[in-house]
């Protein structure tokens, strides 16, 4: 019996276990599942038309029989076609099918069918190129506009319209989740209209109608989600409440350079954040190169001056290592005491860290997961910073958080988001932007090289090191594969040395042990390396502002965002530097890419170039980066709706804050629903 939306799928008629099977494929369990999974597009059956009246270019739907299949001929190289010679009683065409044979014997002659696609015209020939079809008879076919699901194989686009179908049936305005102001201010559509008109439009305009309700909804309850986050967050009131003492002026005006306008915002708004009461929450966004470090060293600085420890978090051992170092070149005269805890750190080491940070005569500790161990205890920690977040996982921030008494967090990322995803990925966080770059910086010039005219990249390297500078290679692989046609590491390492004979030539990849890796980027931090082969690990945050120049192989192989953290390795001193991408395969996309790399260097725009290549999905790979797989929403596609629907999240929880309010149950329960029993994390 089917008695609500949880029932599972085999209450069904016609649907036994095997079947339920292959829609659990499709993410579909139960009734709701199957309401809730959404047509990829519709056939539009409503206008047969006959075949005389077809015009070319038009989509058509065409009632027929199969008066004659011609077998194509497999020809060498080239796509085998199917032919079928269609006729109605005003005329005949052809449907042709490329590489389909198997259509043969499924396409009888004599039958008839409905072929629905782009019409062709040719003089006086008439043809549907890889038309949908199906089976003419009365109950497959009426003059609808019909859903088209996407499938797993064992499936048909029959039995997956059936079972939207059917599901249809049981809806009922108790799956109303919008209260009647929300949908009348923002003009939506109630639920039973959405729901039947996305899946069976009664036409174009209801359709539209529907789905844009659909996206509302699910934008609204994930922005609701992230806000009552935040207000749990803020609810928690700081530990730490920290004197106004102008620390961080201290701490800045003793540095060697003064800071960009966009650095001193940030310290000031990190400041505020610390003496204000709450817990700070804050994202500190700034492209490669804007000085990010220094920036929580100041916030270091005012925790441990208030008698606190901080925890800074590194992705990499090589960045904890440059962190450690640079935090050292900060505070040894300051009679502050700087730790580093590495996978790498010996027992005996690791032993007294611990001891120091439990005891409180650690104030600063730096590392990476190492930080995040059970055996670590600190004696009050204060403020918990951790640098190029996307790396970090949301249960790892957690457990680190864990360590404190709800610590001040600050987050550090040069990833540029697109607005719309910073909304959604930070919506729980305050953000502060660093636009500007320190002071004396040349825009590093972008030069994209065909993998033949290699020389010229390496002529422009010798250049360089002549000069003094450094250089970074970087390759995709480490070592040469049969099936991947790229130049490895080693092959690159070895072509290195003969050129640059002379001069001193370093590899530097994730397979080797810590030490190794450690003692090379020390090398090469001291300008006793020249040019640095290496794999993408040197991609975040390496700072060695004697370097020069950034030779990226293969670059085809290279996202847009990962060339543009790689270009970030250079440009870090008052020196012009370049960054060379040698393209091996000049694909469309790759082609592109290196375009987009020639004409901007703003971080920003790279990542919306980027994004509009690949699409939300790739740019940041999965869920674990906070945004949700979304059933009909695309928060790029709907970036308008994202922002209506956010304004009216504010305005909701404004008044209800927790959604306590019966009006906003319904509307909670879902919440928790889609998202678990907590509400969205990030
Ligand atoms: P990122 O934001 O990429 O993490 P870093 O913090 O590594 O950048 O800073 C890059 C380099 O710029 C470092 O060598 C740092 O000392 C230097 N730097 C930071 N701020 C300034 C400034 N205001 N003026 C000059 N140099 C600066
Ligand atoms: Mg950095």
């Amino acid at each position: 019996m089917i008695n609500s939306m949880n029932t599972p799928l085999t209450e069904f008629k016609g649907i036994g276990p095997k079947k339920s099977q292959l829609f659990s494929r499709l993410g579909i369990f139960d009734v709701e599942d199957a309401l809730y999974s959404f047509p990829r597009g519709y056939e539009d059956r409503r206008n047969v038309k006959s075949i005389s009246s077809l015009e070319a270019e038009e989509e058509a739907m065409v009632l027929g029989t199969v008066a004659a299949v011609k077998k194509g001929r497999y020809v060498r190289g080239r796509k085998r076609t199917t032919r079928f010679l269609i006729k109605d009683e005003t005329g005949t065409m052809e449907v042709l099918f490329f590489n389909a044979g198997y259509l043969e014997k499924n396409i009888k002659t004599g039958d008839k069918y409905w072929f629905f696609g782009k019409i062709n015209k040719n003089g006086g020939s008439i043809a549907m190129m890889h038309p949908s079809f199906g089976k003419a008879d009365e109950e497959d076919f009426n003059g609808d506009i019909l859903p088209v699901y996407p499938l797993t194989s064992g499936l048909t686009q029959g039995e997956r319209r059936k079972l939207s179908a059917n599901a249809l049936k049981y809806v009922d305005e108790s799956l109303e989740v919008l209260n009647e102001n929300i949908r009348r201010s923002n003009q939506l559509c109630g639920i039973e209209y959405a729901l039947k008109n996305i899946h069976y439009p009664e036409d174009e305009r209801h359709m539209r109608v529907a789905k844009y309700r659909l996206i509302f909804e699910e934008l609204l309850l994930f922005s609701l989600g992230i806000l009552m986050m935040k207000n749990k967050f803020l609810e928690r009131k700081a530990g730490f409440v920290m004197s106004k003492v102008p620390y961080v002026s201290v701490f800045c005006a003793d540095l060697p350079f003064g800071l960009t306008s966009g650095q001193k915002k940030a310290v000031e708004d990190i400041s505020n954040d610390m003496s204000s009461g709450k817990r700070m929450n804050r994202l500190i966004q700034g492209d490669v190169g804007s000085g990010k470090t220094v920036v929580s060293a100041a916030a270091a600085y005012k925790a441990i001056k208030n008698g606190y420890q901080a925890a800074i978090m590194a992705p990499t051992e090589i960045l904890a290592y440059q962190h450690y170092d640079t935090f050292k070149d900060f505070f040894d005269d300051k009679g502050i005491t700087v730790k580093i805890l590495n996978s790498s750190t010996s027992s005996n080491e690791r032993k007294e860290t611990l001891e120091m940070c439990e005891d409180g005569r650690a104030d600063i500790l730096i590392g990476t997961h190492a930080v995040f161990g059970k055996d670590v205890r600190f004696k009050d920690l204060a403020l918990v910073v951790t640098d190029e977040q996307h790396r970090f996982g949301v249960a790892q921030r957690e457990a680190l958080n864990a360590k404190g008494r709800n610590p001040h967090i600050m987050v550090m990322t040069a990833t540029p988001i697109p607005r719309t995803l910073a909304l959604i990925m930070y919506g729980d966080m305050d953000v502060s932007v660093i636009s500007d770059k320190p002071l004396g910086r040349k825009e590093i010039i972008t030069k994209v090289f065909r993998g033949d005219e290699r020389e010229n990249a390496y002529r422009l390297v010798m250049d360089q090191i002549k000069k003094g500078h450094q250089a970074y290679i970087v390759t995709p692989l480490i070592e040469s594969s049969e099936n991947i046609d790229v130049r490895s590491s080693e092959e690159v390492f070895e072509e290195a040395k003969e050129y640059f004979g002379e001069y001193k030539i370093a590899l530097l990849h994730g397979k080797m042990k810590q030490e190794e890796k450690d003692r090379i980027m020390n090398d090469f931090k001291e300008g006793n390396i020249q040019v640095l082969v290496s794999t993408v690990i040197i991609e975040v945050g390496i700072n060695v502002p004697n370097a020069t120049v950034m030779v990226i192989e293969n670059s085809e192989r290279f996202g847009l965002a990962q060339m543009h953290q790689l270009r970030g390795r250079v440009g870090r001193g008052s020196e012009q530097s370049f960054c060379i991408l040698v393209l091996d395969k000049d694909t469309d996309v790759a082609v592109k890419r290196a375009e987009a790399m020639e004409s901007f260097s703003d971080g920003f725009i790279i990542a919306e170039k980027d994004l509009a290549l690949r699409g939300t999905g790739e740019f940041f790979g999965t869920r674990q980066h906070g945004i949700p797989d979304m059933r009909i929403a695309d928060v790029v596609k709907h970036s308008k709706i994202l922002k209506k629907a956010m304004e009216e999240a504010g305005r909701i929880v404004e008044k209800d804050s927790l959604l306590a309010n019966e009006e906003h149950r319904k509307m909670k329960e879902r919440i928790f629903s889609l998202y678990g029993e907590e509400e969205p994390r990030l």
